[in-house]
């Protein structure tokens, strides 16, 4: 309790990793946290990675631990598919409209995929950047917190009869939901809205979405996960062919004026980790890394030995000119130019995977009342703080000591009254 009376009160906008990390820290000294995601599921973008370093465990494990504190913790409510619609106020008393879309799926809801089962419908799986589909309704992926399926009615047909209301035993789906929009007073706001993945067809030379066995981190991220696209088995795309030869294309994006100008400070990381998936299914993989520098910050420069001494991994200092696809074959030609030895390359593998680098969500789209940096990074004021990939590119670890760091400042403003 406060000088006068209430409670200390902290949303929390974005439910990834920072984001859990702020509010849970928040609420676990006695404050009240409302937490918004636009996603139907919390986690963010770590929940679609298959293992995380530095321990290389899946990222259930640092999730899980998350979630069980949310439930046991009453302080805490957390919208999912929900934005912030409007902020007024001022530092210790601001006024949050938050809009709620509808997933047409109550709390009823088993998660037994009876649903699924006789939906005639199919969408692209977000999720799995389109590796694979969905039915119109689905759950977001297995583990998913809160394990509630949702309905995507843009892809339900007109002419639908409905069968999954019929085929639910629970009452769970309700087709009238509609979209709400609730108001909350808060002290302070945790700005927590992470990355997405830099957009690939953006850039020109590589080949993406025009040349077959072209993929992005993220994805070749779904496709080691058994819960992804190919459970786990790391395959062409265009015909299933388990790889032997790939190659990584690092900045892809990042580091350069007409993408993202700042260095995304997790790609070469990504990149090695990628290598150790490959080479655990295919030890006679070979890999190809073209770089600009690598980088693996402070005592990250371990976890590039550890990877380098399994062999078979070619670091090439050098600028891939163009990525196309050769004439005879699926397989992918890649011209770069090797700085050190000053020689021209022309390389063929089976895949080439660019290490695309991660855009501050506040790029393409900014929370109304919120102030951001040209480059897309948000700006903290008294009472706003961001926390996480919000404020600067950083790994899992690092967001989670700076949304502990964001959790202090806002809960300060709460007890400053
Ligand atoms: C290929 C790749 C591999 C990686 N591998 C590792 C690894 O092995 N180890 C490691 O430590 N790190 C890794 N990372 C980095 C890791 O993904 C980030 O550190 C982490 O996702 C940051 O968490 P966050 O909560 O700040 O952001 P996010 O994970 O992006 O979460 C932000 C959340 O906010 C939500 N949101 C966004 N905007 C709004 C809005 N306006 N309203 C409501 N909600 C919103 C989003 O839906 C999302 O749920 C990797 C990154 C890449 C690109």
């Amino acid at each position: 309790m406060h000088h006068n009376g209430s409670p200390n009160r902290i949303l929390v906008i974005g439910g990834g990793f920072s984001g859990l990390t702020a509010g849970i820290e928040a609420a676990e000294t006695g404050a009240e946290v409302i937490i918004v995601e636009k996603n139907p599921y919390l986690g963010g973008r770590v929940a679609q990675l298959n293992k995380y370093f530095p321990k290389i465990c899946p990222p259930l494990c640092g999730l899980e631990i998350n979630y069980r504190r949310i439930k046991v913790n009453p302080n805490i409510t957390f919208y999912t598919m929900a934005q912030v619609d409007s902020i007024s106020g001022v530092s210790g008393d601001y006024n949050v409209k938050i809009k709620i879309k509808p997933r047409y799926v109550n709390e009823n809801c088993t998660a037994c995929n009876a649903c699924a089962e006789v939906c005639p419908a199919e969408r692209d799986s977000d999720f799995n950047f389109g590796l694979n589909k969905t039915k119109a309704i689905y759950l977001p992926f297995e583990q998913s917190f809160p394990l509630r399926y949702v309905l995507d009615r843009t892809a339900c047909p007109k002419d639908c009869s409905a069968p999954c209301v019929a085929a639910c035993k629970y009452n769970a789906i309700d087709l009238n939901m509609q979209e709400q929009i609730i108001e909350v007073k808060v002290n302070s706001i945790v700005v927590a809205t992470g990355w997405k993945p830099y957009d690939a067809a953006k850039i020109d030379n590589l080949g993406f979405g025009k040349v077959k066995n072209v993929i992005t981190n993220m994805m070749l991220e779904r496709m080691a996960s058994t819960n992804g696209p190919t459970e786990g088995q790391i395959i062409r795309t265009s015909d299933g062919k388990p790889v032997e030869k790939v190659a990584f294309v690092q900045c892809a994006g990042s580091r350069d004026e007409n993408h993202l100008p700042f260095c995304s400070y997790i790609c070469c990381l990504a990149s090695l980790k990628h290598t150790l998936y490959i080479k655990e299914q295919n030890p006679d993989a070979e890999v190809f890394i073209y770089y600009i520098d690598i980088r693996t910050p402070g005592r990250y420069e371990k976890f590039l030995n550890q990877v380098l001494e399994k062999g078979g991994v070619n670091l090439i200092k050098g600028k891939v000119a163009a990525i196309e696809q050769d004439a005879d074959s699926d397989d992918v030609i890649v011209t770069a130019e090797d700085i050190l030895s000053g020689t021209k390359i022309k390389q063929k593998v089976d895949m080439v995977v660019l290490a695309t680098g991660m855009q501050p969500e506040g790029l393409e789209f900014k929370v109304p009342g919120l102030k951001y940096a040209v480059d897309g990074f948000v700006i903290d004021a008294d009472g706003i703080y961001s926390a996480g990939c919000a404020k600067n590119p950083m790994d899992v670890a690092g967001c989670g000591k700076d949304s502990t760091g964001a959790a202090l400042k806002a809960i300060q403003i709460g007890v400053r009254r």
